[in-house]
């Protein structure tokens, strides 16, 4: 069919599967296992028909004027979108319009490369060493820009402020963009770097942290500059991204802090706690600071344990793909959903 070439071609990215069925421990996605904020769901009740009739404030100021207080930015240093996929994506769009490559490590989510094809951005990636670290030299070569998730993901591994630093530093003349999708749960931001470093975007989401998956909220903070191109952007494709609902609901989060900290503390609590008992059957993962672990078992394939793990209703992520395809990915669940998926394990691993 003759239109068919003219068809923008692409392999999309595949989310994590989201399962019918009831009654099943879902440690697939990165989702937070407690619900939002108390403020978030009072609110939620309450909202009227307004929050629906109307367009949203198309530059969520209360969710960015929030964000800049708690960060201490200014509002116009805060850029806010549907999760942070959306930002990501008009940020490639923005800042990667070089004929060189962008750089970013060989595992790492698996987005990144989607979004590059889907705007012909040329790019590279970069191996990580066999500790899964940034190998920090492979980025001072000639490139269009540089993202990389801290800590990476799917490997939960996070790189030293110091590491980053040396990143942005030797590639001040393109931008240098950090996921950090999973700082909250022990990681040391790069976010007090945007003030010495104009050429750095440091991206964060409500999607894990602050339990809010299902709103889609993501924002990013950098150099006001960076921020207005990003608008220019986002202004030339649509005006209202974010829904009126999203908008409210995130400010009452990030008013929360006391709720923000206990549920990601509790989180990292049984993130050490399980990975005690893991390792007693035979797994070995890295030092995770997300709130997921990637798990390698010493005997059984890691797709069989998958396969086994999701006939019992228990989903984790597993990719079969080069230099990752012998790794589970799972999410930190409730105590109880990982003391279950503890017990499933114990016992088929005792059988095989
Ligand atoms: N970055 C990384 C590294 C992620 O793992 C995810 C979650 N899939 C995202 C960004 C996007 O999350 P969200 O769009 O829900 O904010």
């Amino acid at each position: 069919m003759k239109w068919e070439d003219n068809v923008r071609k692409v392999v999309p990215y595949i989310a994590g599967e989201q399962p019918k069925e009831k009654n099943i421990i879902k440690l697939n996605t990165n989702e937070c296992p407690y619900p939002p904020a108390p403020g978030v769901k009072k609110l939620a009740e309450e909202l009227d028909c307004d929050a629906m009739r109307l367009y949203p404030d198309s530059n969520s100021t209360p969710l960015a004027e929030a964000l800049a207080e708690y960060y201490h930015v200014k509002p116009g240093q805060v850029f806010v979108g549907v999760g942070s996929d959306d930002v990501l994506a008009m940020a490639f769009m923005t800042f990667f319009n070089s004929d060189k490559p962008i750089l970013f490590p060989d595992v790492t989510y698996s987005f990144y490369d989607v979004w590059a094809d889907l705007y012909r951005i040329p790019y590279q990636t970069c191996a990580l060493d066999e500790n899964w670290k940034l190998r920090p030299e492979d980025y001072e070569q000639p490139n269009g820009g540089i993202i990389f998730p801290n800590p990476n993901a799917p490997t939960g591994v996070l790189e030293s402020i110091g590491t980053v630093e040396r990143i942005i530093a030797a590639n001040r003349d393109v931008v240098v963009i950090v996921d950090e999708a999973y700082i909250d749960f022990g990681g040391v931001s790069a976010l007090p770097l945007i003030e010495k470093y104009d050429n750095l975007l440091v991206v964060q989401t409500f999607s894990k942290s602050r339990a809010m998956a299902g709103m889609r909220i993501g924002y990013c903070i950098g150099n006001e500059k960076l921020i207005a191109y990003l608008n220019d952007v986002k202004f030339s494709f649509n005006s209202y991204t974010m829904n009126r609902p999203s908008q409210l609901l995130g400010v009452e989060a990030v008013r929360d802090d006391a709720y923000f900290k206990e549920i990601t503390s509790k989180i990292v609590a049984t993130r050490e706690r399980v990975k005690k008992e893991l390792k007693e059957l035979g797994f070995s993962f890295t030092d995770s600071k997300t709130n997921f672990l990637f798990a390698t078992h010493e005997r059984i394939p890691a797709q069989e344990i998958f396969q086994a793990l999701r006939a019992a209703g228990i989903y984790v992520r597993y990719w079969n793909k080069p230099r990752i395809s012998n790794h589970l990915r799972i999410t930190i669940g409730t105590e109880e959903q990982m003391d279950s998926l503890l017990a499933f394990l114990k016992q088929y691993i005792a059988e095989h």
